[in-house]
């Protein structure tokens, strides 16, 4: 749900540049790290080599404030990488924001990540055995401390071993010598784009990061893909696929990508639209209508407009959202809770007073603000509200890459739509369903649902009582692989 902690989060967006002739190339990294703070806000970075050295730079904060030193000056380069993170692990700590940089026996490496590798445990406690030390929790430094133990001479083939050991949502940029490597895991979770501007290739996790710099022939890597840029030109690698099979986060397309990015072979904004007008079906099969049709901003504005063009019920911002308000904490009682859903949304009275309202949204996960929202709208005059959300009902924790709670904390364990009616004081709730949701994406089975059927795509460390409770459900067409 977009208006406070009660909210899904991302771990990071990436990107990376290389120039065949030296350019102001932090500069330019400013732009894409800009269109990516969606994905996350927290921290912000960036390395790149001049002459003949890594020099990095990051900071807690946003990219307006911690890169914003890169916009004036020239710092001549050929060669950097970039990362904006959401931290989850390890909490919101300078040591954890990326790039991270290090000597090893490979040379000096730069390294920024995007996702969750799910076999990072077996894989740590298997270095831990042999003596290494790691200073921090995170997935990143397990990669560097692979690559410098890897009995390989060449930072090249010490990279494949690495990458072909490796299991779950792993898209990077990583910088060696004067070359960028991009990489996509074989699962393809994450997306990752290249396109072209004034003879550089950039590299970044979302489309809208490469317009911004006005990139041309811009293109997604296919999962598995390694890209090597350098003297040499470009390059192309795989990382062996072991007959997995593709499994892109559907929440890509539900709440994560901005809505001006493609990912995945698809328009986000369309595809939104699409997950609307879907639930205007199933509202419309129901029997169900109302009087105005009002998104919770801005995660729910897309799929509203899809719902609003579907049904013919008419469109309005029944909602504001105060966009200086930042990110908010989780509040221990029911009153600061709402302070905290007020600072950032507020009902517009003059739209909603009187009215039905269908309100929509991306996705419910503890019920905490949704349950305020309601009141907000009850309070503001509006004489029914039927919350809408475009996600399937959220049941199991993702392995890659996304923050979601244990699942206890998440309502649809515990509750049913009716139930959760109840619980948030609204007249209905409604979840697009999976079946439904499948009709509206190209090329369906090529995603991953496992926050909604716990059918995992590769094997992951649930617990015994999770194990117990996974479905046996042959309507899931991912079966976990060992
Ligand atoms: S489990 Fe859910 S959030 Fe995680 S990758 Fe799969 S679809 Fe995305």
């Amino acid at each position: 749900m977009g208006g406070s902690s009660d909210t899904l989060k991302h771990f990071c967006g990436i990107a990376g540049i290389y120039s065949p002739a030296p350019a102001n190339i932090p500069q330019h990294l400013f732009f894409p790290l800009f269109s990516l703070q969606h994905r996350g806000q927290e921290s912000a970075g960036i390395a790149y080599r001049k002459d003949g050295r890594t020099i990095a730079y990051k900071d807690l904060g946003m990219v307006s404030s911690v890169l914003s030193r890169y916009l004036t000056g020239h710092r001549e380069s050929r060669v950097g990488i970039g990362h904006v993170r959401y931290s989850t692990h390890g909490g919101n700590k300078l040591e954890n924001a990326q790039p991270l940089v290090v000597q090893c026996n490979k040379g000096e490496i730069a390294i920024a990540h995007n996702g969750n590798i799910s076999n990072a445990l077996q894989l740590r406690h298997r270095l831990v055995e042999e003596g290494a030390i790691f200073q921090t929790s995170s997935d990143t430094e397990l990669i560097l401390h692979m690559l410098s133990r890897s009995r390989r001479d060449s930072f090249d083939t010490a990279l494949e071993d690495v990458l072909e050991a490796l299991e779950g949502a792993y898209t990077m940029v990583l910088m060696h010598d004067e070359r960028l490597f991009a990489v996509r895991d074989p699962n393809g979770f994450r997306p990752l784009f290249v396109g072209y501007h004034d003879g550089m290739t950039v590299l970044a996790s979302e489309s809208c990061a490469l317009d911004v710099l006005g990139c041309t022939d811009q293109r997604e890597l296919e999962p598995g893909d390694i890209l090597v840029l350098g003297q040499d030109g470009e390059q192309h690698r795989r990382i062996p696929t072991k007959g997995r099979r593709k499994a892109q986060c559907v929440f890509e397309l539900i709440y994560f990508a901005r809505p001006d990015s493609r990912v995945f072979g698809t328009g986000v904004y369309t595809a939104r639209k699409d997950m609307g007008r879907a639930l205007a079906g199933l509202d419309r099969e129901a029997g169900l209508t109302g009087d105005i049709v009002v998104p919770v901003p801005d995660s729910g504005t897309t799929a509203a407009i899809g719902y609003a063009e579907a049904s013919g019920i008419p469109f309005d911002f029944g909602l504001t959202r105060n966009h200086y308000a930042g990110r908010s904490f989780i509040m221990p009682t029911t009153a600061e809770r709402e302070l905290a859903v007020r600072m950032k949304l507020h009902p517009v009275t003059d739209v909603i007073a009187g009215k039905s309202v269908m309100l929509i949204d991306d996705s419910l996960v503890r019920g905490t603000t949704a349950r305020s929202l309601v009141k907000l709208l009850k309070r503001a005059g509006a004489r029914e509200v039927h919350l809408r959300l475009c996600a399937p009902e959220l049941r199991w924790p993702c392995f890659f890459g996304i923050d979601i709670p244990t699942r206890d904390e998440l309502i649809s364990n515990k509750k049913s739509p009716e139930e959760i009616a109840e619980y948030i004081g609204a007249d209905s709730v409604r979840f697009l369903d999976l079946a439904h949701l499948k009709t509206v994406l190209s090329k369906a089975d090529e995603f991953c649902y496992a926050c909604f059927s716990g059918s995992y795509p590769l094997a992951v460390p649930l617990t015994e009582e999770e194990r117990r409770r996974q479905p046996r459900d042959k309507d899931f067409p991912m079966e976990p692989q060992t």
